[in-house]
């Protein structure tokens, strides 16, 4: 399963921190309330990132973020 999804920059998802998200395809928890069903559901339809370009972008952000939310869907 690849990373589907990148957010450079958040304020709310990383309680008092500042942070980068990433976003994997799929997951197999599947909550009811889940943010964001087609990226769990249907992964397939979104495509895969790039993970160097990925490491370079979180590279550049190193000086202003406290850390990467890594979450599925
Ligand atoms: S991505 Fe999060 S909210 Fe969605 S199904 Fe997985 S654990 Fe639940």
């Amino acid at each position: 399963m690849g990373i589907k999804g990148f957010q450079g920059t958040s304020l709310l998802d990383f309680p008092g921190r500042i942070a980068s998200l990433v976003f994997w395809g799929g997951c197999n928890l599947t909550c009811p309330f889940c943010h964001n069903p087609p990226l769990v559901l249907e992964p397939e339809s979104y495509p895969d990132l790039d993970p160097a370009g990925l490491l370079a972008d979180l590279a550049d952000r190193k000086s202003f973020i406290d850390g990467v939310v890594v979450s599925g869907g």
